[in-house]
């Protein structure tokens, strides 16, 4: 068994906090269930594979930038550039908010943390004039409950890392998230359940990569594999929506309430 440092106790207690504090809880009341793909730091892959798998599927995707490494070289291959992002958000995809220059919640303080948000905010207002990203998703490492509050003010929706979809309902301040990257990928037998039991109970899923390739980094999926699972939730009878439509949707349906 491993030990329980400070450190150790000290995250996880801060993780817990995190998923009970500050709080935005909607019921899931719609009618049918649905499922969200995103796309982490946007390489060129997937505004091209990825999109078009997302296209084909019958959906919008949703693609969480950092502007300041727009066209730069990563581990998950060349990030998309101002052309593909504004090409994105011309054909009806979601772009999406993430830090600028890609730092975590737990390797700065909370000023810097947001000073990237809004760096990034405002980047996305000069790429495309007027235009402002309504939902988040927090970086690598996920949310710290002490800039929860904070982040939360600025977007309609922010997006975790628990890998499980919702069901009954959602806190659209923490949406949870299964990762389909080579490296962190469920297996197969249980996405397939989690799969067949966000349609039956009418759920939500949202998936997550960052590059879509034939030879994915560890980062990536296959773009085999996307498609594979994206037309098995939408067999399943799972709508595919970006994350800002599903959430809009639910917090019409759940009116006013539901802050803590
Ligand atoms: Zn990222």
């Amino acid at each position: 068994m491993s030990a329980w440092t400070p450190h150790r106790l000290r995250t996880s207690l801060d993780r817990r906090l995190t998923e009970y504090c500050n709080t935005l809880t909607v019921p899931l009341s719609w009618p049918q269930g649905a499922v969200s793909m995103t796309f982490d730091d946007a390489p060129v892959s997937a505004f091209e594979q990825g999109a078009d798998a997302v296209r084909e599927a019958g959906g919008f995707a949703t693609f969480y930038c950092s502007l300041g490494l727009m066209s730069h070289p990563s581990p998950c291959g060349v990030l998309g550039g101002p052309l593909h992002l504004r090409q994105a958000w011309s054909c009806g995809h979601e772009l999406g908010c993430h830090t600028f220059d890609h730092v975590d919640a737990w390797s700065c303080d909370n000023e810097t943390f947001m000073a990237s948000i809004s760096r990034n905010a405002h980047a996305y207002g000069t790429l495309i004039p007027g235009f402002q990203p309504r939902t988040f998703a927090y970086p690598k490492q996920g949310a710290r409950w002490s800039v929860k509050r904070q982040v939360s003010s600025r977007f309609s929706a922010s997006r975790g890392g628990r890998p499980t979809a919702h069901f009954e309902k959602a806190d659209l301040n923490l949406l949870r998230c299964v990762f389909l990257d080579d490296s962190r990928r469920p297996e197969p037998a249980a996405l397939h359940h989690l799969i067949e039991r966000t349609a039956k109970e009418r759920g939500w899923l949202i998936l997550a990569t960052h590059d879509v390739n034939s030879q994915p980094s560890p980062y990536g999926c296959h773009v085999r594999d996307l498609r594979y699972w994206l037309r098995q939730c939408v067999s399943a009878g799972l709508r595919l929506l970006t994350v800002e439509r599903a959430s809009t949707e639910l917090q019409e349906g759940a009116g006013a309430g539901g802050r803590s």
